[in-house]
């Protein structure tokens, strides 16, 4: 429990902070289908949570505010165009109470990176705020708020490895073994944005390119039930990295840098630009980073593990 209370500066009783952590998504599996008539694409994924974490601290205060420090400072506004604010709005809507709190997020997951960081936030602060406010909503209800926030903001409540359909926004756990997978991830100078790259995937489509459409998960799902590194590789994909590739050719050099180091799979997260690697255990992971900072066109590299646990206090 980390809520604690205390008198705040003007005697009165103040309650908090309280402190959320939330992990980054990657997609183990992205299959695009076809633009639907209310302009999303059908998706069918498998989301999984890994060890790169945002944190937001909820703290009474008279109107609600947000400050931040960490990665996208400066390229992120802190106003009602922020997904924590507009978090924290929602749920006070819903709980219909005064949306009142001071929101600070410390950052590390890089923005319009394909690692679902703003969805994150957006999650983190349903949860903080629910506890702050002491809403009694369930998981199930800030679920139903997190759908109307974004697609991934649902499966960012929950972490793990799940299917998502729909938009995205419907989220079942997957049934795996206890395994934890190793993974490398590289930041690229620069982000993607996600409609962009949807459009660029239409474009490649019509023109016959694009590559084949990923077919089902049902291989995925298999391989999530054994402990073979090779297995769970083979099986990994992403239609949107043809054309994450296609905006950014850079990318191929950092995807080629994995793939001569020995990773099990190189694949682009989500809609780009940072890649990811899968590993054998932690040594090898070190030994695939390490080439990639020498080799691949990338900003920065990291060492994570998933699936992990999605947004929770302390
Ligand atoms: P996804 O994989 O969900 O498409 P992403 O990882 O590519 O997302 P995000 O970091 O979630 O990208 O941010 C996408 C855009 O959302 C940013 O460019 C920014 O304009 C906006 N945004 C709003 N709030 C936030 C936030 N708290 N953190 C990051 N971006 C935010």
């Amino acid at each position: 429990m980390t809520e604690a209370w205390a008198l705040d500066q003007d005697g009165q009783l103040a309650v908090g902070p309280v402190r959320v952590r939330v992990p980054a998504k990657i997609n183990l599996h992205l299959g695009v289908g076809p633009l639907r008539p209310d302009g999303y694409h059908e998706l069918h994924t498998v989301y999984h949570a890994v060890s790169l974490y945002d944190e937001i601290t909820a703290r009474a205060g008279d109107a609600l505010t947000l400050t931040m420090q960490g990665e996208g400072v400066g390229e992120i506004e802190l106003d009602d165009r922020n997904l924590v604010i507009r978090a924290a709005r929602a749920l006070a809507a819903a709980a219909k109470v005064e949306p009142k709190a001071r929101l600070h997020l410390r950052k590390q997951i890089p923005i319009a990176a394909g690692l679902a960081g703003g969805s994150a936030d957006a999650a983190a602060t349903l949860v903080a705020c629910d506890s702050l406010w002491d809403t009694g909503f369930s998981r199930a209800d800030l679920a139903d708020i997190a759908a109307t926030l974004g697609s991934d903001v649902p499966f960012l409540l929950y972490g793990g490895t799940a299917l998502g359909t729909g938009r995205g926004e419907t989220v079942n756990p997957v049934l795996a073994r206890a395994t934890r997978w190793h993974w490398v991830i590289a930041f690229s100078a620069g982000g993607l944005s996600t409609p962009d790259v949807y459009r660029e995937l239409d474009r490649l489509r019509a023109s016959g390119k694009g590559g084949a459409p990923l077919g089902s998960t049902d291989g995925l799902l298999a391989a999530l039930r054994q402990r073979d590194p090779a297995a769970l590789g083979a099986v990994l994909g992403n239609d949107l990295q043809a054309a994450a590739v296609s905006l950014m050719p850079q990318l191929e050099t950092t995807l080629q840098s994995g793939r001569d180091a020995g990773a099990h799979a190189a694949l682009v997260s989500g809609s780009g630009p940072t890649c990811v690697f899968l590993a054998d255990d932690e040594a090898h992971a070190g030994e695939i980073a390490d080439a990639v900072r020498e080799h691949g066109d990338c900003r920065e590299v990291q060492l994570a593990h998933g699936p992990v646990p999605g947004a929770r206090v302390g």
